[in-house]
């Protein structure tokens, strides 16, 4: 078969592995087996009533035309004020550009803000469309080690020795994906004072801020100065369980949300309008549903590190927020003489029907240790039954 002209820059993009275990599990599912998926990066829980109800009322009142590219009025003055509120910071609608999920925001400001051959630091382990992105514009990814040893922030002279002058971008992710840690206010201190020094744009992925368990959310952006050089991602993906609406926002400065709404008129013209309805639903109606999504992803959690930290080969430190957790099993691989921790999702999922993704997932390996990610989105049933397997499958 004649081979395909494929453009070139599609060497540097890559996937998300979760949505390939995903159709894997699927897969094994329709073969009759019984799987337990820790896999999952949505929220279990469906959509609360009030936001759906306004979603249907606007298809009803046939808000189902064209919106202004960057979003409809009052969806970006309900998320103005709310980023006020939460972040302590002064913007208004001119600093919001609503995009189809939170996921577009992460390429449009690479593309807005970097040029290739700049160099864009990201946090590794991470959200691998942070590195993706970024060799697909053509950057130089520098991966920033996350630590367990520091409660899955980064070290801050680590962080100091990434930055040169070629440094355009740090990208930060609080609470992180797939760590469940918060960064540390000596981590942020750090970014903040070589932004200034070195002019640097800061992409604060923060989709996860209101799933935060003791401490109080802290934004990079309520920093004085920073509003000016800060990106916030946040969205309504996890908070109020809309994955399947598709819409998050971008918070930026003025200049910068105009060039990134052109984008957004190339590519897809606006987020659909109705879904915009519901979404400012899901930020002045009711919080009711999702402080009781957060309560219960509390319990899970306790529930969840307690059942792992009983299973030989396995440490899972206690994640302080999102609905991950990410245990060391670097005493697990060893255990079964497995070479890493993909090895070990496999042996979970074949051997044991139980999903799981392996650290690898989210990049490059620290210090020889191994980790997976689980996600509590699932029942308490299913988490039992899930580690019990697990444990099956560790105690071979
Ligand atoms: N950032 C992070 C860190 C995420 O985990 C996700 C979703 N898995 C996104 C962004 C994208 O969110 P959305 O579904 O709203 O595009």
């Amino acid at each position: 078969m004649k081979e395909l002209k494929i453009a070139q820059r599609l060497d540097q993009l890559q996937t998300e592995n979760a949505f390939e275990v995903l159709a894997e599990v699927k897969r094994l599912t329709a073969e009759g087996r019984h799987i337990i998926s820790f896999a999952i990066g949505e929220p279990d829980f469906d959509t609360p009533e009030n936001i759906k109800a306004a979603g249907i009322r606007a298809i009803a009142e046939n808000q189902t035309h064209y919106s202004p590219a960057g979003g409809i009025p009052q969806l970006k003055q309900a998320i103005a004020s709310y980023i006020k509120d939460t972040r302590q910071i002064s913007v208004g609608p001119p600093n919001i550009v609503v995009t189809p999920g939170a996921k577009p925001i992460i390429l449009y400001s690479l593309l807005a803000c970097v040029n290739p051959g700049d160099e864009v630091i990201y946090p590794n382990p991470g959200f691998p469309i942070y590195q993706s992105a970024i060799g697909f514009i053509g950057a130089k990814g520098i991966p920033l080690p996350i630590r367990e040893d520091l409660g899955f922030s980064f070290d801050p002279d680590e962080f100091k020795a990434r930055v040169t002058p070629r440094t355009r971008m740090v990208i930060l992710n609080s609470p992180h994906n797939p760590t469940g840690g918060v960064l540390r206010t000596e981590a942020l201190e750090a970014v903040v004072e070589a932004a200034n020094k070195y002019d640097l744009w800061v992409l604060s992925d923060e989709i996860y801020s209101r799933i935060i368990y003791e401490e109080p959310f802290k934004s990079i952006a309520s920093i004085p100065g920073m509003v000016e050089r800060t990106i916030i991602i946040d969205g309504f993906s996890k908070t109020y369980a809309m994955t399947g609406w598709r819409i998050g926002y971008g918070v930026m400065p003025a200049q910068l949300a105009h060039w990134v709404t052109r984008i957004q008129i190339n590519n897809e013209s606006c987020v659909s309008t109705f879904t915009q309805f519901a979404a400012t639903e899901a930020l002045i109606g009711s919080q009711d549903g999702a402080d009781a999504i957060v309560r219960e992803f509390a319990r899970r959690r306790k529930m969840m590190v307690e059942e792992l930290n009983r299973v030989p080969g396995i440490k899972c430190p206690v994640p302080a927020g999102t609905f991950y957790v990410y245990p060391n099993v670097t005493g697990a691989c060893r255990r079964l003489g497995l070479k890493d921790s993909k090895e070990l999702q496999r042996r979970l999922l074949y051997g044991g029907n139980v999903a799981v993704l392996a650290g690898s997932a989210f990049g490059s390996r620290n210090d020889e240790q191994e980790y997976i990610r689980l996600s509590y989105a699932t029942s308490e049933e299913n988490i039992r039954e899930g580690i019990h397997r697990i444990k099956k499958v560790l105690q071979g």
